[in-house]
């Protein structure tokens, strides 16, 4: 949510720019309140939890407020803020503790913050170094950057989200140079120093080599782990693998009875809030809505970056659509400039581009990767269809709406 509204911020600031172009003459008098904004977004999150909160009591849930540990596999301690311990016996235990931000391991990593201190950032930083490659990286490089602050993003390889389509990697690399950010491929950080003044400084190496780089901000987004270390949950015998995800089957069951796992924590699906949602309900049903067979199929989850333009994806990669599928994969892509930009000088026009997966005689659509304006809501629609198992010819039999950028879906050839 708080990350949501931040990047409708970012995108109000390149609408702001773009309208110039279709003839309102826009003087920006000041930039960016960040503070002010920053103490909205707070309320905000604060409206929602406490909704969340009322609903819990509403629902008649009794709510503990606590760090939860295992004392055997069916009893958990609950220390309160106050230090107060209490054990609650339970014939079924779900844990959903999610995860934490992964540590690097760079002398002074502590000066820098995670996606957690982005949120607490008071002040709108000058110039940030953001470290990592994937959502988090990606998604938080784009808002400083539209919101004003000079930019840098460190990744580790030539590319960032390398988990998408070569297409999505390729086109949102080169977008995000296009409009300014500065991305250090191939880098590397050694240490982090402070400089008094809020001032810090970073040791790295990049393709150009060995330097160091004055900043206000270091953001290190390399990925999350599972929160599991306070569960102590050798107490009741639950099982995890090799990074500490705790083991589930299909079902959300661990290896003990009656105890369950889903989220982050689990190596079961994909890290997104919705994800986790919808298995919880899906057990919840199982448990005790008498629906036996209910658990989540983790196959053609759609999701989506909040980049700069946005990122959609749903099902295989190409690379992973040819390994399975072989010679009869067939791909559609369509790469074109969004009418929105036709009022546009050339340097201020942004990119679209899709690109559809199909496989077999009939061509079933097993993915589906779009960038450009919108795809955020493009794609929930378009992810309904390939769950329900879509082919080519079933896009193309829907008349397309003009115009629209996403019309390019049911006309590609
Ligand atoms: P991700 O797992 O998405 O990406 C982290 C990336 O950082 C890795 O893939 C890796 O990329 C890179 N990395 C790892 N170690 C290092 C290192 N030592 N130095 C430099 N780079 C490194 O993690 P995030 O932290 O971005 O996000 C966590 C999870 O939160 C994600 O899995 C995502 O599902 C979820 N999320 C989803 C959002 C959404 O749906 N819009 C938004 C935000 C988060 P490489 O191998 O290329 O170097």
């Amino acid at each position: 949510m708080p990350k949501k509204v931040t990047w409708n911020a970012a995108a109000i600031q390149e609408t702001i720019h773009e309208a110039k172009a279709y003839g309102f003459s826009i003087q920006e008098t000041a930039p960016f309140d960040w503070t002010t904004f920053k103490h909205k977004r707070d309320a905000y999150v604060k409206r929602l939890n406490g909704i969340y909160e009322k609903n819990l009591k509403n629902d008649k849930v009794e709510y503990l407020n606590g760090t939860a540990s295992f004392v055997s596999k069916d009893v958990v301690k609950i220390v309160g803020q106050d230090g107060q311990e209490q054990q609650v016996r339970a014939k079924k235990i779900l844990v959903a503790v999610g995860g934490r931000p992964s540590k690097i391991g760079v002398e002074g990593e502590e000066l820098g913050i995670n996606s957690d201190g982005f949120f607490d950032l008071e002040k709108q930083p000058k110039k940030v170094a953001v470290v990592g490659a994937g959502y988090i990286a990606v998604e938080m490089a784009g808002m400083f950057h539209h919101l004003g602050t000079e930019t840098h993003l460190f990744i580790r390889h030539d590319k960032f989200l390398r988990t998408f389509d070569p297409m999505i990697q390729d086109k949102i690399m080169d977008e995000y140079k296009r409009q300014g950010l500065h991305i250090h491929t191939n880098s590397s950080q050694s240490k982090l120093e402070d400089l008094g003044n809020g001032m810090k400084k970073l040791h790295y190496k990049d393709d150009q080599g060995e330097s160091t780089m004055d900043v206000d901000c270091v953001l290190w987004a390399i990925g999350r782990t599972p929160e599991i270390e306070k569960l102590k949950i050798e107490n009741a015998g639950i099982e995890v693998d090799d990074k500490n995800h705790i083991k589930v089957d299909k079902y959300q069951n661990t290896n003990v009875d009656g105890i369950y796992a889903l989220g982050d924590v689990c190596n079961a699906g994909m890290e997104l809030t919705p994800v986790a949602i919808a298995a919880g309900r899906r057990l919840g049903d199982r448990l005790f809505g008498g629906k036996k067979d209910a658990h989540l199929d983790y196959t053609n989850v759609p999701s989506v970056v909040f980049s700069h333009p946005t990122v959609g994806s749903i099902g295989l990669t190409e690379p992973e659509a040819r390994e399975k599928f072989g010679d009869t994969v067939k791909i559609y892509t369509s790469s074109f400039t969004a009418m929105y930009y036709a009022m546009m000088e050339p340097e201020d026009k942004g990119p679209t581009a899709y690109k559809l997966i199909c496989e077999g005689p009939n061509e079933r659509v097993v993915g589906l990767h779009i960038l450009g304006q919108g795809s955020d809501e493009i794609l929930q629609g378009f992810g309904v269809a390939i769950k329900m198992g879509a082919t080519k010819a079933d896009f193309d039999s829907c008349v397309a709406i003009h115009p629209t950028s996403a019309e390019e879906l049911v006309t590609m050839k």
